[in-house]
């Protein structure tokens, strides 16, 4: 190693799922909507000045953080923006969990929390998650320097209740409870009206899922305003221009178009109930989902070799070598006709 390689910062960076180049791919591995944005983001594309972009972007975003403020009946001052909710949750982490108690997210969720700790020297402790992915509220109720978890969980997809939810918030004052609530549209209940009882409770959503803009990259966070100015002192002392113009704009018409964004929801909802009917028929098992995947392990095969599989079959689920969960496939909900193909091809693969 040379001298120099000393004072860097070494990291163990995130590994994002797989973005493959070859076309023909039914591509269910990184949760990513099979539908098209809506039709006021299309024409705002088409629309959009391109000498625009001479100029700086607004560095707070305000036309999508009204319309976001609207569409969630919260003060634009409750509003954060950023690209994509890594974004925005990457911010928070450096924002609020600056104590030297350990920060307490699960053993299995989104695997980005444990690369952010470590890359900002935040101290972390995991708490298991039961048996049947549960977490254990009274794992939350102790002496800690705050807490995040995404709700529905990601990789398992099980979703808690806003009584559970509450009760964590509620037991833990001191600190900022993070909830990521990047899958919450598929069916879970927000917990953003906790909001108007509790100042310690940061919410996080994103435009990745829900409103098909994975490649726009859009998240955003709902607090109170005092947390949400913390936030922006951040935001502005690292880099002021985060976001756009042309995805500020697109962002104002993806919340616009609210029935769009519930047609296509209700669509993958409905996909994903057949989907438990027949992944259950096939022989999987998996704990309930109220997301746009599931997380389903068969007792005949082993995970790893029908990821191999269906990979040969340019099927793309995502698998994790990992302590607990390595048994397992998350399989993102892709349309009737996507998944339809998967379980033609599982069929096949299991009966080998
Ligand atoms: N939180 C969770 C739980 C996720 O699964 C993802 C998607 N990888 C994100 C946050 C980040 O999504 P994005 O940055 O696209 O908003």
């Amino acid at each position: 190693m040379k001298n120099w390689e000393n004072n860097i910062r070494k990291v163990k960076p995130y590994i994002p799922g797989e973005q493959p180049k070859d076309k023909g791919i039914i591509k269910l591995n990184t949760n990513e909507n099979p539908y098209p944005p809506a039709d006021g983001v299309v024409k705002a594309l088409k629309d959009y000045n391109s000498d625009n972009l001479r100029l700086y972007p607004d560095p707070s975003s305000e036309e999508l953080v009204n319309a976001l403020a609207e569409r969630y009946s919260v003060k634009p001052s409750q509003i954060f923006v950023g690209v994509g909710s890594d974004d925005v949750i990457s911010m928070a982490f450096m924002a609020f969990f600056n104590s030297s108690k350990p920060i307490i997210f699960p053993d299995i969720t989104y695997s980005f929390y444990d690369v952010w700790a470590e890359v900002y020297n935040i101290n972390y402790e995991v708490k298991p998650l039961d048996e049947n992915f549960r977490i254990n509220t009274d794992d939350y109720i102790c002496d800690n320097g705050g807490i995040i978890f995404p709700n529905p969980n990601a990789p398992t997809g099980v979703y808690e209740s806003l009584d559970k939810i509450e009760e964590i918030v509620k037991g833990n004052p001191d600190v900022i409870v993070m909830i990521d609530e990047a899958y919450i549209d598929f069916g879970g209940e927000s917990c953003i009206p906790l909001l108007n009882k509790y100042d310690n409770l940061l919410v996080i959503q994103t435009f990745s899922k829900s409103r098909s803009l994975a490649g726009a990259r859009i998240g955003f966070a709902i607090g109170n305003e005092k947390l949400i100015k913390y936030l922006n002192d951040v935001k502005f002392s690292v880099n002021s221009y985060t976001m756009n113009s042309l995805t500020q704009k697109i962002g104002v018409e993806a919340v616009k178009d609210e029935n769009y964004f519930s047609e296509t929801v209700n669509r993958i909802i409905s996909t994903r109930e057949n989907a438990k009917s027949k992944l259950k028929e096939l022989g999987f098992v998996f704990p309930d989902s109220k997301s746009n995947f599931i997380f389903a392990s068969h007792p005949n095969k082993s995970a790893r070799e029908i990821f191999d599989e269906l990979k040969k079959r340019k099927i793309f689920v995502r698998y994790w070598d990992k302590h607990r969960i390595d048994n397992y496939l998350r399989i993102t909900i892709g349309t009737d006709k996507e998944m339809e193909k998967l379980f033609e091809a599982l069929e096949c693969i299991l009966s080998k």
